[in-house]
């Protein structure tokens, strides 16, 4: 019996710790936990050996070494047209997971309440109870085969008690990418309340489609209520550096500095020069890479597909959800699918407050070589054979 205090009762072992080890267990294809098999960019790579070999390896600034926080102001600025000042408007952090934690224990008070869109990311969940707040879960609206806000909801939804709006685009984990139209629509909202806002990015950089990225600091009224939060994981294919970055103007900032600087006082020192290059020079990998992704999306679509399953739309992230058929639980079917066929994948109803609409609902990822992909693939084909 864990000894866990009351506000994270709640909370088992993640989900992805989970699927994983039962990947592990029944040597099965991962295509749970969203993390990619191939390395990043080379350059980036020899970067961080050298800066290890040079000796790059004590505490580094409290806000993380200012290569870096240069290097993600003008990819801001460059990408998205919002501009941060690298000393005070940047902040280094351990993974956009260390950044959400920050920001909500920095800038929220306990008592008040906090909406997410979901199904949500669980870190939301967790950073929400550790901070003694109240989270609001408020449904995505299905929207064609994908989803979208319903923003009149997150109206309805707000009370004198609510303090931040939690954003997630693109969406893990349904792949949807809200538009600029609807994303303007929902920052109205937050100006007319004063809310404050955090925008997880870190699937900025991968969109399909010809889709662009909506950043929401970038909408009227919004730079100076939002903490955008990002990293170099799901970008450059690093998600064992735990680099990430929260942007925010400096009352903002200042705020989640406090907090952040008692969780882990600052990150590991050597990868960040190898991510500050990766964001000024890796441009033309990271769209190579993305043009890979797409493909691993459609071989994982159609293996879907004829193994007989319904597929969603995926816009962006490196997931797609599938319904394995009403009156199905996704829980169970995902506890299963390692020893059954050899498969790991994610069950949405984890990531949602009234599960009911996603019971049925699985997220599987397809950022992996596109050989992972196929063996896959081929392993659902047996999900017939093997009821
Ligand atoms: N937000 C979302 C929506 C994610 O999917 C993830 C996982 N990449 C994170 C935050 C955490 O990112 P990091 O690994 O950089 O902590
Ligand atoms: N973001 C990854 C996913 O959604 C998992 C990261 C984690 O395990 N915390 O699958």
């Amino acid at each position: 019996m864990s000894r866990s205090v009351h506000r994270l009762r709640e909370f088992g072992e993640t989900v992805f710790a989970t699927m994983s080890a039962r990947a592990v267990e029944f040597d099965a294809v991962n295509l749970g936990q969203g993390f990619p098999d191939s390395d990043g960019p080379p350059r980036m790579l020899e970067i961080a050996c050298e800066e290890i070999r040079a000796g790059n390896n004590q505490y580094g600034p409290g806000r993380g070494l200012p290569v870096l926080r240069e290097a993600v102001a003008a990819q801001r600025a460059r990408d998205h047209g919002v501009h941060y000042d690298p000393d005070t408007e940047v902040l280094i952090t351990v993974g956009a997971t260390e950044a959400i934690s920050a920001a909500v224990l920095g800038l929220v008070e306990p008592g008040t309440e906090v909406i997410v869109l979901e199904p949500y990311y669980d870190a939301y969940a967790a950073a929400i109870a550790l901070a003694g707040a109240r989270r609001v879960a408020v449904p995505l609206a299905a929207d064609g085969a994908t989803w979208t806000v319903d923003v009149a909801a997150v109206r309805a939804a707000i009370t004198a008690d609510t303090a931040m709006l939690i954003i997630n685009s693109p969406h893990n984990p349904t792949g949807a990418v809200f538009s600029r139209a609807t994303l303007s629509e929902l920052a109205k909202v937050c100006v007319e309340h004063d809310l404050l806002v955090l925008s997880d990015e870190v699937y900025e950089n991968l969109l399909f489609d010809a889709l662009p990225h909506t950043a929401v600091a970038s909408l009227p009224g919004m730079r100076e209520r939002t903490v955008t939060v990002s990293s170099a994981a799901k970008s450059y294919n690093v998600t064992g550096w735990k680099t990430g970055w929260a942007l925010a103007p400096a009352p903002l900032l200042d705020a989640v500095v406090t907090a952040k600087q008692f969780m882990s006082y600052v990150g590991a020192t050597p990868f960040q020069p190898a991510v500050a290059h990766a964001l000024t020079h890796e441009g033309p990998w990271l769209s190579a890479m993305v043009a890979e992704l797409a493909t691993g999306r459609d071989i994982l679509v159609d293996g879907l597909r004829s193994a007989g399953l319904s597929v969603h739309d995926t816009h962006g992230t490196y997931f797609v959800i599938a319904d394995i058929g009403e009156g199905r639980d996704g829980l169970d079917f995902c506890l299963e699918l390692p020893a059954r066929i050899g498969v790991a994948a994610i069950p949405v109803q984890v990531f949602c407050d009234d599960p009911g609409p996603w019971r049925s609902k699985v997220r599987f990822a397809f950022g992996k070589k596109h050989e992972t992909l196929h063996r896959g693939v081929e392993r659902l084909q047996l999900l017939d054979e093997c009821p």
